[in-house]
C-alpha cells in the first residue's frame, strides 16, 4: 500500500487548495495520505471529501510547532479529532503567535527592503497560518532573493535581518493535545533541525520520554544512511516508524508524493501502514 503522512496544503505553505493537493497526490497512486499543515486543521473537511472522492484513505493531520531547549522541533500528530477542544486551544495559541511573530518579520523586512511586507504576506496565507515560507516567496518575486533557500540564508535564519524568535508550545503541551484528541504523535524529520548526531539523540529522547508515539523515519529528503540511523534511534527509544514526503509544491519537482523508500524492517510501523488501519 502507499502511504504518506506529511504534507501541506495552502492552509499552511502549501501551494495546493486541499482539494486540489489530494487529485494530485491520488493521481501519483497514493493510497493512504494524511495532510498535515503547519498549526492548523483547517484544511481537513475539505482534504477528506476530496481524497475519498479518489478513493483514498484519508488520517486527520496536522504539523505543530515546538520550543524545545530553544531549538524548534516539528511534532505531526496523526488521527486527530480535528474538532478537540484542547487540540483547538493549542492550535489557537500557536495561531496568535504566528501572527504575532508574521507582524514583526514583515516589519524588519520592510526595513531591509521588502515593502508592505506584513500586509503582503497575510494577503498570500489567505486566511491560513502565514509562515516563513510565505515571507520568502515575497523576497523572491521582488528579486531580493534568488530562490526559497536564498531567502531563508540571507534573511530569515536565525541571524539575519529577518529572523524572529518565536514562542513555540512546549513539547508535552503539543503531544499531550494530540493524545487528547486521540491522534498519535511523531516526531517530525529528526534530520531536518541541522542538530548534531548528540542533539538529535537528545531530542528523540525527550521525545519519547514525553509519551510520544513515533518517528518519522523517511521523508521525501532523507537518504537511507539517514533511514537505517533513524530507524535504530526509534528502536533504542521504543517508538514506532512513520513516513511522509513533507511535499509543499509541485515546483519541488526533486519530492514526489507517496514515492517514499519502505520503512526500514528495524522499525514497526505506525498502524496506518497495515492494510486494516
Ligand atoms: P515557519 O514554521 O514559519 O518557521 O516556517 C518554516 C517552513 O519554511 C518550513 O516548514 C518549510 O516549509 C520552509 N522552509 C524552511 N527552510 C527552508 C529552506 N531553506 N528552503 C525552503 N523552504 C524552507
Ligand atoms: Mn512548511
Ligand atoms: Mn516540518
Ligand atoms: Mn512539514
Amino acid at each position: 500500500m502507499i502511504v504518506d503522512l506529511h504534507m501541506h496544503s495552502t492552509a499552511s505553505d502549501g501551494a495546493l487548495s486541499p482539494a486540489d493537493l489530494m487529485a494530485y497526490v491520488a493521481a501519483r497512486g497514493v493510497e493512504r495520505v494524511a495532510l498535515t499543515d503547519h498549526d492548523t486543521v483547517q484544511g481537513l473537511p475539505e482534504a477528506r471529501r476530496a481524497a475519498e472522492a479518489h478513493g483514498m484513505a484519508f488520517v486527520d493531520g496536522l504539523e505543530m510547532s515546538v520550543a524545545w531547549q530553544g531549538r524548534t522541533l516539528h511534532i505531526v500528530g496523526l488521527g486527530v479529532d480535528p474538532t478537540h477542544t484542547q487540540l483547538g486551544a493549542a492550535i489557537a495559541e500557536l495561531g496568535v503567535e504566528r501572527t504575532r511573530r508574521a507582524t514583526e518579520i514583515g516589519q524588519r523586512l520592510a526595513r531591509a527592503g521588502l515593502a508592505e511586507a506584513t500586509e503582503r504576506a497575510e494577503q498570500l496565507a489567505d486566511g491560513g497560518q502565514i509562515t516563513r515560507a510565505h515571507f520568502a516567496r515575497l523576497l523572491v518575486e521582488a528579486g531580493l532573493a534568488r530562490n526559497m533557500g536564498d531567502a531563508f540564508k540571507r534573511y530569515l535564519r536565525m541571524g539575519r535581518p529577518g529572523h524572529v524568535r518565536a514562542n513555540w508550545l512546549a513539547m508535552q503541551d503539543a503531544i499531550d493535545a494530540i493524545h487528547a484528541a486521540g491522534g498519535q504523535a511523531v516526531l517530525a524529520h529528526p534530520f531536518g533541525y541541522g542538530f548534531t548526531h548528540a542533539w538529535r539523540r537528545r531530542a528523540i529522547h525527550a521525545f519519547a520520554a514525553g509519551r510520544g508515539d513515533a518517528l518519522e523515519i523517511v521523508t521525501g529528503v532523507t537518504d537511507t544512511q539517514q533511514e537505517r540511523q533513524a530507524a535504530q534511534d526509534a528502536r533504542a527509544t521504543g517508538l514506532l516508524g512513520s513516513a511522509g514526503s513533507d511535499f509543499h509544491a509541485p515546483s519541488q519537482f526533486w519530492l514526489v508524493p507517496g514515492r517514499l523508500r519502505a520503512l526500514p524492517t528495524a522499525v514497526s510501523p505506525v498502524a496506518w501502514f497495515r492494510t486494516e488501519p
